[in-house]
């Protein structure tokens, strides 16, 4: 039986460079790892995938990401033994955070321990990008400036550790409905990852506070206009910044501390609509131990 945890991520910065004849958009984004996560369990079964989550309505069937990287795995490497998995789920879904990405990336270095492939970071992105953008990141955590699709990773200094508030409206975004309406309407404000990379080296945490952009925040607000008020309302409770995640809805804070992300969180949850976290940004050496 082999446990894996599957940590969810924030965009510092989400820029979009341009369209790709394949369809795809070029990114720039920095991505960061933060605590919260889900919880993976896989146990060898004689053959074959099972699936069980705790959250009901999510369908634990072929199209699901975790079962998606189980089938892969068998696939590629011809293993007639089976696997069932647990997934136990935090992590808001269809959130900006990646959640689907994470219990994927999670899947992968699970069956490589289970059945003793030992396949190496490098292998283990390369399957995981077959499967989406975001998981050779999952796979690799911590804060790393991806480009490509979003699967062209540079290792970056851990951000230093950082209290983050995250508010979820209980709306969903579809990424690709995003993706098209910026297509339409552009953005004003385009994010410059070159200076944030500089702080995030300095170990200047105002510094990356004030260099947060996400060209998509402005696509999904002008849809769902709850996103600014609930920024709005965590930088007037003194976070350091804040901002969509990904494609949204979820909105997050960078708080002072501890005692300041609890404070914001205690007044976020006073409203009815929204699901609140409070978490840290994760820093590799600490995710390895
Ligand atoms: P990203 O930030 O990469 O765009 P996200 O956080 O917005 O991802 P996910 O939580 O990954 O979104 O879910 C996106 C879709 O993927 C959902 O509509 C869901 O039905 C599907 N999905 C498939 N497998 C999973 C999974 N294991 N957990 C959550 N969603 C899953």
């Amino acid at each position: 039986m082999v446990t894996v945890e599957a940590n969810a991520k924030i965009n510092l910065t989400l820029d979009i460079l341009g369209k790709r004849p394949d369809g795809y958009h070029e990114v720039a984004m920095v991505m960061q790892t933060v605590g919260l996560h889900d919880t993976l369990t896989l146990e060898k079964r004689e053959q074959g995938i099972s699936l069980n989550i705790n959250v009901p309505w999510l369908k634990a069937d072929e199209k699901n990401l975790a079962w998606r990287a189980a089938a892969l795995v068998q696939e590629e490497f011809g293993l007639t033994g089976g696997v069932h998995i647990e997934l136990i789920k935090r992590i808001p879904v269809a959130a900006g955070l990646a959640g689907g990405s994470a219990d994927a990336a999670a899947v992968l270095k699970g069956m490589s321990e289970l059945y003793g492939l030992n396949l190496s970071d490098n292998k283990l992105c390369e399957l995981g990008a077959k499967l989406g953008s975001d998981i050779p990141f999952c796979l690799l955590g911590g804060t790393m400036l991806a480009t490509g699709r979003g699967e062209v990773l540079k290792r970056l200094p851990d951000m230093p550790e950082t209290w983050v508030v995250l508010v979820k409206p209980r709306i969903s975004v579809s990424t690709a409905w995003a993706y098209q309406n910026y297509d339409e309407q552009g953005a004003e404000r385009h994010p410059d990852n070159e200076a944030i990379q500089k702080e995030i080296a300095r170990g200047n945490r105002k510094g990356v506070a004030k260099l947060l952009c996400n060209v998509l925040e402005s696509v999904t607000i002008n849809k769902y206009d709850v996103i600014e008020r609930y920024k709005q309302m965590m930088l007037a409770k003194g976070a350091m910044a804040s901002m969509m995640s990904g494609s949204g809805p979820t909105v997050f804070a960078l708080a002072k501390n501890r005692e300041q992300a609890e404070e914001i969180a205690g007044f976020m949850r006073q409203e009815k609509n929204a699901d609140v976290f409070v978490t840290r940004t994760f820093q590799l050496n600490r995710m390895k131990a």
